[in-house]
C-alpha cells in the first residue's frame, strides 16, 4: 500500500533535517528519506569531529553563486543567532575557535542528536536505507517508487547535497531531479579542497611536507586570503588553500606571499648595513621555519651572506618569497573536498521560499543549489537558513 504524506524531503543531511523539522512543526506530515544508513553523516565528520556549525559574522559576501543576491533573504530571515539560540536551548556547549567560527566543545554528534530530537519531537518521520528508483508528478502529487514501496506527497524537497565524500552517500541525484523538472544545473566541481602538485614542483617541494606557514594567497581574480598554508606530500593544503580553491579555475595559477608582513627587498636593503655577514639562510630563519628558509636558499642557489647578494639576487629572492607563482596540477577532488561549487541554477528558484518557479511544490535546499560558502561554518549556515525558508511554506 502506498504511504501518503504532505511533504517528502530527500536527504537527511543538515538542510533536509532542518527543513523537515520546520515543516513538521507547522503540523504537516513529513517523511525525510535517505539512502544512507545514518542521518547527518557529514555533520558527524565536520569540523574535525566538532562541527563548525555557524559563524558569528555571516554576510552574503561569504557566499559564491552565479546570483550573489540569492542568499540574502534566507540568511536574513534565519540567522546565525537563531541557530546559536537553538544550540544553546539544547544545552550544547560551544566555543569560538577563531575568525567567528563556532564549534561544539564536545562533539559534532551533539548537533546531529539535536536535529534528530527536534525532528522526533515535531513528529517528523525518518526513513534511512531507503532508495528512490523513480519520481513522477501526476494529479498534483509526487509519486516516489522506493525500496520500501510507493510514497506519495503534495510537496517534494530536494536536499541531496553535493558530491564530496562519495563514501558518505553523496550522489548527483538532486541534479537529475532538477533536470527532470526543467531546471538547469550549472557546471560544478570539487571545492574547499587541497591542491595537488604539478610534476615539476612535486620533486622540489614535497620533502617539506608537514610544514605550516601563515601566508597570503591570491587567485587570478584578485581574491586574497591571509591564513595558514600546509605543505603535504600531495600538494598544498590548509585553510589558505581551501579558501582560495573556491576562486580558482583549472589551468589558473595562484600567487603565494610567504612573508605577507615583510617587503623582502626593502628588509634586505635595510639589514645588510648592520648584518651584512649574516648567512641568508640564518636571516630568513628569523621569519620562516628553518627547513623552509634552507629550501629557498638551495632552490634559488643563494648560499650567500646578505652583503654578497647582488641586485639580481635580491629581485629573485623577493619574487620567490613575496610573489611565488604556483600552478597546481589539480585538486584532490571530491574524495577530500568539503563542498561542491556550482549546482542547481538559482535562476528559477524563489530566494524567499526555495520553491521552484517551474514546477509546483518542488523545493531545493542546501548545497545542491548553486550556493557555496567560505570555509568557517558558512555552508552549514546556508543549510539551516535555506532549510528553514522552505520549511515555512512546503
Ligand atoms: C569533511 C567535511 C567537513 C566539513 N566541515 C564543515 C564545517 O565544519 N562547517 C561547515 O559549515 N561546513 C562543513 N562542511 C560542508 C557541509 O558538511 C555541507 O555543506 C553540508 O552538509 C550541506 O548540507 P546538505 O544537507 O545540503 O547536504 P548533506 O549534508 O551532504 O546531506 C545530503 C544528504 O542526502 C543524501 N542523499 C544523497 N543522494 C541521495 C539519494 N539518491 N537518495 C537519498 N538520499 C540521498 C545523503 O546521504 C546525505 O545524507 C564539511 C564537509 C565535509 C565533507
Amino acid at each position: 500500500m502506498a504511504q501518503h504524506v504532505d511533504v517528502v524531503v530527500i536527504g537527511a543531511g543538515a538542510a533536509g533535517l532542518f527543513c523537515g523539522i520546520e515543516t513538521a512543526k507547522r503540523g504537516r506530515s513529513v517523511l525525510v528519506i535517505d539512502h544512507a544508513n545514518k542521518a547527518g553523516k557529514k555533520i558527524l565528520m565536520s569540523g574535525g569531529g566538532r562541527c563548525n556549525f555557524t559563524n558569528m559574522d555571516v554576510t552574503p559576501a561569504h557566499f559564491l553563486s552565479q546570483n550573489p543576491h540569492f542568499v540574502r533573504s534566507a540568511l536574513s530571515r534565519y540567522t546565525q543567532w537563531d541557530f546559536i539560540g537553538l544550540v544553546a536551548s539544547h544545552g550544547i556547549d560551544y566555543h569560538e575557535k577563531e575568525l567567528g567560527q563556532l564549534f561544539c566543545d564536545h562533539s559534532a554528534k551533539d548537533i546531529q542528536q539535536m536535529l534528530l530530537t527536534e525532528l522526533a519531537q515535531a513528529d517528523g518521520q525518518l526513513s534511512l536505507d531507503t532508495h528512490i528508483q523513480a519520481i513522477a508528478y501526476e494529479n498534483q502529487k509526487y509519486q516516489l517508487q522506493t525500496s520500501v514501496g510507493l510514497v506519495t506527497s503534495g510537496s517534494l524537497v530536494v536536499a541531496t547535497g553535493g558530491l564530496s565524500i562519495p563514501t558518505m552517500g553523496a550522489s548527483d541525484f538532486g541534479f537529475k531531479i532538477a533536470k527532470q523538472f526543467g531546471h538547469s544545473v550549472l557546471n560544478y566541481r570539487a571545492s574547499l579542497v587541497p591542491f595537488t602538485w604539478n610534476n615539476a614542483d612535486k620533486s622540489t617541494w614535497s620533502a617539506l611536507s608537514g610544514l605550516s606557514v601563515d601566508v597570503q594567497v591570491s587567485a587570478v581574480n584578485g581574491e586574497t586570503f591571509g591564513l595558514p598554508l600546509l605543505i603535504t606530500h600531495r600538494g598544498l593544503s590548509g585553510p589558505a588553500m581551501l579558501q582560495i580553491s573556491n576562486y580558482w579555475q583549472p589551468g589558473e595559477h595562484l600567487i603565494v606571499n610567504w612573508l605577507p608582513t615583510l617587503d623582502v627587498a626593502e628588509k634586505v636593503a635595510e639589514d645588510r648595513h648592520h648584518s651584512g655577514k649574516k648567512q641568508l639562510k640564518t636571516w630568513l630563519g628569523q621569519y620562516l621555519p628553518a627547513r623552509l628558509a634552507e629550501h629557498f636558499c638551495q632552490w634559488l642557489a643563494l648560499n650567500k651572506t646578505l652583503a654578497e647578494l647582488s641586485k639580481g639576487d635580491v629581485a629573485i629572492l623577493s619574487e620567490a618569497l613575496n610573489c611565488w607563482t604556483f600552478k597546481p596540477g589539480g585538486t584532490e577532488g571530491y574524495r577530500t573536498a568539503e563542498v561542491t561549487l556550482g549546482g542547481v541554477d538559482t535562476q528559477h528558484i524563489s530566494s524567499k521560499t526555495m520553491m521552484s518557479q517551474l514546477q509546483p511544490q518542488l523545493f531545493f535546499v542546501g548545497e545542491v543549489l548553486d550556493v557555496t560558502g567560505w570555509l568557517g561554518g558558512y555552508n552549514f549556515q546556508w543549510a539551516w537558513s535555506s532549510g528553514w525558508a522552505a520549511g515555512q511554506v512546503c
